[in-house]
């Protein structure tokens, strides 16, 4: 979604979430903030007369208002803005947001205000984007991620590398000027091959956080596997600590995905209890009039190769879905009944998706012969035994140790990755050239394309497209 408003409109939200609240606040922004916001105010003193960034009281259709003004471009977006902080009525706020609409004012679209708070210096991309991961972030880890680079920190390692990238294309381009000297060339491709792997060694040291990083801000995705009535919906309600899964005795009558999430350790996990799936049928697809034919007669209950019910068609497809984007299986074994064909089919399915092997139902005695499968651990889901060592063997798993200290920053973003990643094949160009003895010329332009992508990263270079996409995720109002 390309940008096409102008920034010389002046905008109008609510900055609250929908619904009733505390209170609830109105934001303007633009050159004309103040005397639009004036006409709905009522009070001795106009906002355009008051001190800024003082919170002054006032009537507004004879409801007490808080109102604040904000002078460019001491302010969030940069420009004039006006706050009103109303009673939380949705009535109350949406009659005062069409006043302000019919004075001259138009609906921000989303994320403008940050949008603006960008065009106009005020933050810069990857702050922008900092914003909304802070708004969206699920537990205090991925908050702390995101006000970390809000705070500018991804800004200043990404500004010293382009830097010192910058300052090498410059001497580079001061060499252009002894193009015979051999001398001071030998010397010069040393030393510039030297800071070309300090750069590229820098860049590697970013990207490889991003694996974490990106589990830290977008969540993972575990999915829990294993015949019916093995404890899938007990172990998921376990891990939840709350009755939220349906367990049920009868095999198969889970029929749709459960997904909840739980904060591991400050990692956002989706738990998704993938019930209905076997080992034995196709991965959802409704049976061809040749195997109705063929199994009529046999009970689709009990045979699980038979998927007549197409809401449970639709929900087994979906399982196989969960399974595939999976970024950990939990294989769950019933360690107290002997391990059957149903069990042996399903785990041939996941075994190249490396299963984490549980066995559940330790409280029982274990079957007499055992399953042909070493587990990583035995739990009790119903007694909720051995779940705090799942969670731990859970996170070494996604996570590993983790490599954040308070200094080191996470890449947690895929846009950011890309232009990282671009610039350093960008490097890896300019020393094959380097390598080659090439004309000089052609390693400072390399080197300008390395350095413009990561110029992309906080938004110096970039296009509408780009911009468009990344406040398009923000709410209203921000
Ligand atoms: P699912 O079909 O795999 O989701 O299995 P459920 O979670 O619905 O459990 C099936 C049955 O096994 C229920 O009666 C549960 O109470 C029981 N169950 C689950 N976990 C355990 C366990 O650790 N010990 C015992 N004794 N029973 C369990």
């Amino acid at each position: 979604m390309p940008l096409k408003n102008s920034l010389d409109d002046t905008i109008a939200a609510i900055a609250t979430p929908p619904g009733f609240g505390g209170i609830g606040i109105l934001r303007v922004s633009g050159e004309k903030a103040i005397s639009i916001a004036d006409t709905v105010w009522q009070s001795s003193q106009k906002l355009s007369k008051i001190l800024p960034r003082q919170l002054v009281t006032g009537q507004i259709f004879s409801d007490t208002v808080l109102a604040v003004v904000m002078k460019a471009p001491h302010s969030y977006t940069g420009e004039d803005v006006v706050e009103f902080h109303c009673h939380g009525s949705p009535v109350l706020l949406q009659s005062i947001l069409a006043v302000l609409f019919k004075e001259g004012a138009r609906p921000a679209e989303p994320g403008e205000f940050t949008q603006r708070a960008f065009l106009n210096g005020k933050l810069d991309l990857t702050q922008a984007e900092a914003v909304a991961d802070l708004i969206e972030s699920e537990t205090e880890k991925s908050a702390e991620l995101a006000a970390r680079q809000l705070s500018g920190a991804l800004s200043l390692v990404v500004g010293k590398l382009r830097n010192d990238m910058s300052v090498l294309r410059a001497q580079i381009e001061a060499m252009i000027d002894f193009p015979e000297d051999e001398d001071v060339h030998g010397l010069y491709s040393e030393e510039i091959q030297g800071r070309l792997k300090d750069l590229k060694r820098r860049i590697r040291t970013l990207l490889s956080s991003y694996e974490e990083g990106r589990k830290f801000r977008e969540g993972v995705r575990v999915v829990i596997c294993g015949r019916p009535n093995v404890g899938k919906s007990s172990l998921l309600n376990a891990l939840l600590q709350e009755d939220r899964a349906i367990v049920h005795v009868t095999p198969g009558t889970t029929r749709d995905l459960i997904e909840e999430t739980i904060n591991l350790r400050g990692l956002p996990v989706r738990l998704v209890d993938t019930a209905g799936i076997h080992g034995t049928g196709g991965e959802g697809r409704a049976p061809s009039r040749a195997e109705r034919v063929s199994t009529a007669g046999r009970n689709p209950r009990q045979d699980p190769s038979i998927v007549n019910d197409p809401v449970e068609s639709e929900g087994i497809r979906r399982s196989w879905q969960q399974v595939r984007s999976a970024d950990l299986i939990l294989f769950l074994v019933d360690a107290s009944v002997p391990f059957g064909s149903e069990d042996v089919a399903l785990y041939e399915k996941i075994a190249d998706k490396k299963p984490l092997v549980i066995f559940n139902k330790k409280d029982l005695s274990p079957s007499p012969v055992p399953p042909p499968l070493t587990p990583v651990l035995s739990i009790s889901a119903k007694n909720h035994e051995g779940i705090e060592e799942l969670k731990g063997l859970l996170y070494g798993r996604l996570i590993g140790s983790p490599s954040m200290t308070s200094s080191e920053i996470l890449l947690t973003n895929s846009r950011h990755k890309d232009c990282l990643q671009k610039a350093l094949v960008g490097l890896e160009r300019v020393e094959e050239a380097v390598q080659a003895r090439m004309s000089l010329e052609f390693l400072a332009a390399d080197l300008l394309i390395a350095t413009n992508h990561l110029s992309e990263i906080t938004g110096e270079i970039t296009n509408d497209e780009i911009l468009g996409e990344i406040f398009a995720r923000f709410c209203i109002g921000k």
